[in-house]
């Protein structure tokens, strides 16, 4: 039994994973030249838990103060409307068709809770 059986870990479509740097970028945040394994068949990048946490706290950071846009409300047949930015709409993964939940939170305040 050799040291290499531990790490023959296997990439979804059966390719084997190295050991590489890549650039890490996420909604258009740069996270620079970090530590991952890649696939060595199909090129699929698996970051450590560490990155992904440090990358879901910068988006978070990011959502709130970087990511607010100014639209105006529409109307369509008996429904008003208001457009989602495709900003916000990449950062939150907001897609046609997923489920909404709509409610006010305060006087002038709107919450929409995406996903189910
Ligand atoms: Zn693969």
């Amino acid at each position: 039994m050799t040291s290499e059986a531990a790490l023959d870990v296997r990439c979804r479509c059966g390719g084997r994973l190295k050991k590489s740097v890549t650039e890490v970028e996420f909604f258009g945040i740069d996270f620079g030249m970090k530590e991952a394994e890649v696939c060595t068949e199909c090129g699929s990048e698996y970051l450590s838990q560490e990155l992904m946490e440090e990358v879901e706290s910068e988006v978070k950071k990011r959502g709130l103060f970087g990511l607010e846009r100014r639209g105006r409300v529409a109307k369509s047949g008996n429904s008003l409307v208001i457009r989602i930015p495709q900003e916000i709409a990449k950062s939150l993964r907001i897609k046609r068709d997923l489920p909404v939940v709509i409610y006010p939170s305060e006087p002038k305040k709107l919450v929409i809770e995406v996903g189910d």
